[in-house]
């Protein structure tokens, strides 16, 4: 058995951490820089599980995503199923406005905190804004509804809110620019359209793969937290078979619980939300948001998530953070419409 040692440095950035008010880049590099099987690695575990119940007074959160379509997207993100480079997926999908608009009714009878419309960068604008007035017109004035688009304008990210959006799920990507085609610019650009038009943000620091460095790790979750988005967090990158990066392979749930920790400890008590994705351990280890999907999603290839894909239905997440002794907030989330 070896012996129970934490390292001083560790334990005093721990120490720190747990006054919630974050940390330097050069701290967050050193706790990303862990072993996931060390003691270091468990201590940080505990400390992100422990700020998370602190931020969020105990209650986890699901939110809800519909997948629009499935249509070959230009933008070429290499991690992706719907990128037309690609070429993995043999159908071209539009959920009808009918389906879209059950999907948001069931999400809310089911308990979801937060309903978010995601599609292509390659959807119609038009047709995003169509569908988002259609779902805002049968989900509670409450309920926050986003939008998980492509770049936009600021006067984009103004008709989004007019069409009754209340924000964005948007980020600057692991690799972006060089495993995709959009310049990080761009996308810190969009990040800025979506605060200046009054919109909430939803955020994360994805998608992780092996590869990634405690720099790169490091500089993505800056960008999260300067971006004072209302939920942030780390979510590993789904290997989808005949995309470009599945051969670089994954990261183990396990050690995406170390970095979902290690963000907490980053962000300090503020967001409320720290999310993992659709990943199971996490819900352990600090993380108090989880996603149901249904329709399509970039993560898999199958016309609808909920049926063979990767999606959770909001069951599966709220049997999940049960068994991780969380309790589920009942009703909207608070703190996305100003
Ligand atoms: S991640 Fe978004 S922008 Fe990139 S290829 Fe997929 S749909 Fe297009």
């Amino acid at each position: 058995m070896r012996p129970f040692i934490i390292d001083d440095d560790i334990a005093a950035i721990v120490e720190e951490a747990l006054l919630g008010k974050g940390l330097t880049d050069d701290k967050i590099i050193k706790l990303y820089s862990l072993d996931p099987n060390s003691h270091e690695a468990a201590l940080v575990r505990q400390v992100g599980r422990d700020l998370s119940i602190q931020s969020a007074d105990g209650k986890a959160e699901i939110h809800a995503q519909i997948g629009l379509n499935a249509t070959p997207c230009g933008k070429n993100c290499q991690f992706c199923s719907f990128a037309a480079c690609n070429s993995v997926r043999k159908e071209k999908i539009e959920i009808p406005k009918a389906d879209v608009v059950e999907y948001a009714k069931i999400y809310e009878d089911q308990g979801a905190n937060l309903i978010l419309l995601l599609c292509t960068a390659s959807y119609s604008f038009e047709t995003l804004l169509e569908m988002g007035s259609a779902v805002r017109e049968v989900i509670s004035k409450d309920m926050p509804l986003l939008a998980n688009t492509g770049d936009m304008t600021l006067e984009q990210a103004k008709q989004l809110k007019a069409a009754g959006f209340n924000g964005c799920y948007h980020a600057v990507r692991m690799g972006e620019g060089v495993v995709t085609t959009i310049p990080a610019e761009t996308r810190l650009a969009t990040l800025a359209n979506i605060r200046e038009a009054g919109l909430s943000l939803s955020t994360c620091v994805e998608p992780v793969g092996p590869e990634h460095t405690p720099q790169e790790l490091a500089e993505k979750t800056r960008i999260c937290i300067d971006s004072g988005a209302q939920s942030a967090g780390v979510g590993r990158r789904i290997g989808v078979p005949g995309t470009k990066l599945h051969d670089l392979g994954m990261i183990t749930s396990w050690h995406c619980s170390l970095y979902v920790a290690i963000y907490r400890l980053a962000s300090g008590l503020y967001p409320r939300l720290n999310c993992a994705g659709g990943n199971q351990l996490p819900s352990a280890y600090g993380a108090n948001l989880a996603w149901a999907e249904v329709g399509t999603n970039p993560r898999d290839t199958v016309a609808r998530t909920e049926k063979g894909g990767q999606g959770w239905d909001i069951g599966g997440c709220k049997e999940r953070f049960r068994d991780s002794g969380w309790d589920i907030l009942e009703g909207p989330s608070p703190g996305w419409i100003f």
